[in-house]
């Protein structure tokens, strides 16, 4: 179930600092062509990603909209999960939503999220989170481009780009 009204609607708000634009050098789980399911303990998670990404990653945060340096980006190649290396979406299905978050019209595989129905903060809304590691990643909403119709509203600081 898909039901959403409003846009990126966001949870609590901290303030952020800039987000990291490549893999945080300090992960050692980042691994881009391990496809196996990654699960750690909570206590590796925040020791190896930086408080910002595991705020999002591990305690479904949301990053200030408009903060993030992939929001407007037109890199080409592939973005992956910085907390494991799961590759997630191709730049070409990225659009310029305007919600103030990364927003992508499809996933780079069915296989690479994980969907699950979030009814906090008074919505109802469906969570996206990696295939891989569970991180948690943004939402999904029906209000997207074609060809899709859904737009994958994400939080950038959880995104690494691996350039063409
Ligand atoms: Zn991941």
């Amino acid at each position: 179930m898909l039901i959403s009204t409003s846009a990126c609607a966001q949870g609590p708000q901290k303030p952020n600092t800039n987000s990291p634009v490549m893999q945080d050098k300090n992960n050692p789980h980042y691994n881009s062509t391990n496809k196996e399911p990654l699960v750690l303990p909570d206590s590796v998670w925040k020791q190896v990603l930086s408080p910002e990404v595991y705020q999002v990653a591990r305690q479904k945060g949301t990053e200030r909209p408009f903060t993030s340096p992939f929001e407007n980006s037109k890199e080409v190649g592939t973005y992956h999960c910085v907390a494991c290396g799961n590759a997630l979406f191709q730049s070409n299905a990225k659009f310029e939503s305007g919600c103030g978050w990364p927003s992508f019209f499809e996933p780079i595989t069915k296989s690479a999220l994980i969907y699950t129905p979030d009814n906090t903060h008074g919505m109802t809304r469906t969570e996206v989170q990696c295939g891989k590691c569970k991180a948690h990643l943004g939402h999904v909403f029906e209000d997207g481009p074609p060809p899709t119709g859904l737009r994958y509203c994400i939080n950038g600081v959880v995104l690494a780009i691996e350039k063409k």
